[in-house]
């Protein structure tokens, strides 16, 4: 089993008073008081890399500061094939048609019975994130709640793969989907409940203008030319193509430069091919700048969205993007791709723009980028509405 090194760190829910106030401090301690003696578990497939990692990483520490015992473990793979496997159930569920053959869901199935023992048996509520974990339901004990919490764009999942999907997940005792646009009907109590971005982790806590500053000189980018940004996994669904696309429109009016900054994740095995198709696309076009970082360059991807004019999170398909929380977080305004959990974080017109196309993303960067006016009333409002929903102590309220 491979045990995370947050297990047994802790954050003190006190750091947070500041912004979420005394009232809701107070509730918070309250609602954990009544939690204690509980234990939970958090399980998922990767510790490095995408949305729930970067949930767990911290959501763990601090539900430890409050009281609650709580452990995050990773399943433990030695058959890289298996996540060939899921990041084809990954991609079903988000649309695509693609077969599975017996070999593939025998594997997927010995996987979960090979990690059977990841789960700890003293825990009272275990929370297995995503399908890459799900069949461990098999595995529960008896006295054990166990809770699925999707954090996929199901919105047009592949009927085929859903059917046998579903079969596990309504072994559970509940399911969490982020929103009522891809919940799916299922026999359990479903809850719908958006996930959450940390204002204090490296991600999102505010930096030296210094520090930004450098960031931008270590990474040969020009602070004087307008800078669009992309944060995502190298995935077909994030659009990286769309966006260069969309950049090249107006960079015919405006001259100004992309970073397309994004890296791996344990779980994507796709990810370096995208990558190249990246750069075979951008044809060396020097205002294009793609960065394949580090999965924990929390700082640099910080400063990235702190120096950008506009912050773009053109998906296909989305189950959230934590990306958008974090650039309007950072006031910073947004275009976003009118899909999944990205509709949730943004009011159309206020908060940024929701786009259905490349065109439409060039028309509303163009429009951003000549009115800082708009950008900054965008960006504030923006930060507004994700301090009221998607910060991490009113998710975990
Ligand atoms: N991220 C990162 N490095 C990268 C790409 C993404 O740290 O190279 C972070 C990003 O800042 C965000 C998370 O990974 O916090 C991605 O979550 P999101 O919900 O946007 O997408 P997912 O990868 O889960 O589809």
């Amino acid at each position: 089993m491979k045990k995370n090194n947050n297990n047994n760190n802790s954050i003190k829910i006190e750091d947070y008073k500041d912004i979420i106030g005394a009232d809701m401090l107070h509730a918070l301690i309250c609602i954990a008081k009544r939690l204690k003696g509980i234990k939970v578990q958090h399980i998922n497939s990767t510790k490095i890399g995408g949305g729930v990692a970067e949930i767990l990483y911290r959501m763990a520490p601090l539900m430890n500061g409050l009281g609650i015992n709580t452990s995050w473990d990773v399943i433990n793979v030695k058959d890289s094939r298996f996540y060939d496997v899921t990041k084809k159930i990954h991609n079903t569920l988000q649309g695509e048609n693609l077969e599975f053959s017996a070999e593939e869901w025998d594997l997927y199935f010995k996987v979960q019975q090979q990690n059977s023992k990841v789960i700890d048996k003293t825990a009272d509520v275990v929370f297995i994130h995503d399908p890459q974990p799900l069949g461990l339901i098999k595995y529960r004990r008896m006295h054990q709640k166990f809770i699925w919490r999707c954090h996929i764009d199901m919105s047009n999942a592949n009927y085929k793969v859903w059917q046998k999907l579903r079969g596990m997940a309504e072994k559970y005792d509940a399911a969490i989907f982020h929103t009522q646009y891809f919940a799916k009907e299922l026999s359990i109590p479903l809850y719908i409940l958006g996930p959450s971005i940390d204002p204090l982790s490296d991600k999102n806590k505010p930096l030296e203008q210094q520090f930004v500053k450098k960031v931008l000189k270590d990474y040969h980018i020009n602070p004087q030319k307008p800078i669009i940004l992309q944060v995502s996994r190298f995935d077909r669904f994030k659009d990286p193509i769309g966006v260069i696309m969309a950049y090249q429109m107006v960079k015919k009016e405006i001259d100004c430069q992309l970073i397309l900054a994004g890296g791996a994740a344990d779980d994507d095995p796709e990810g370096i091919e995208v990558y190249n198709e990246i750069i075979k696309f951008a044809q060396d076009d020097k205002d294009i700048h793609i960065l394949n970082l580090p999965p924990d360059s929390h700082l640099i991807i910080n400063a990235l969205q702190c120096a950008a004019d506009v912050i773009l999170q053109k998906s296909l398909k989305e189950g959230f993007g934590l990306t958008v929380s974090e650039a309007l977080w950072k006031k910073k305004p947004v275009i976003a791709g009118n899909v999944g959990g990205i509709k949730k974080q943004m009011i159309d017109n206020v908060t940024g723009f929701l786009v259905n196309t490349v065109e439409g993303c060039a028309y509303s960067i163009r429009q951003l980028l000549n009115s800082k006016d708009i950008s900054a009333k965008m960006g504030k409002l923006g930060h507004e509405y994700i301090k009221e929903n998607f910060i991490l102590p009113v998710h975990l309220r």
